[in-house]
């Protein structure tokens, strides 16, 4: 009753990055984004997964998606 601390490490907190670093908006039909697309969803490390989302976020469409 003394102390609550049960002796079990407790779940690390996992903080979801996901939406705000490999948020991307591929453009329908565009080539470039759907490689990158694709490179971002088979990306083994994060590295490679954020590069491939920033490059979608960074090709240049008419339409501005935000
Ligand atoms: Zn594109």
């Amino acid at each position: 009753m003394i102390s609550r601390h049960n002796g079990v490490q407790e779940a690390p907190v996992v903080l979801d990055i996901d939406p705000y670093l490999y948020g991307c908006t591929p453009a329908p039909g565009c080539g470039v984004c759907t490689a990158l697309a694709k490179q971002l969803d088979k990306g083994k490390t994060h590295e490679e997964r954020f590069d491939a989302a920033t490059e979608i976020r960074n090709h240049p469409h008419a339409e501005v998606v935000k």
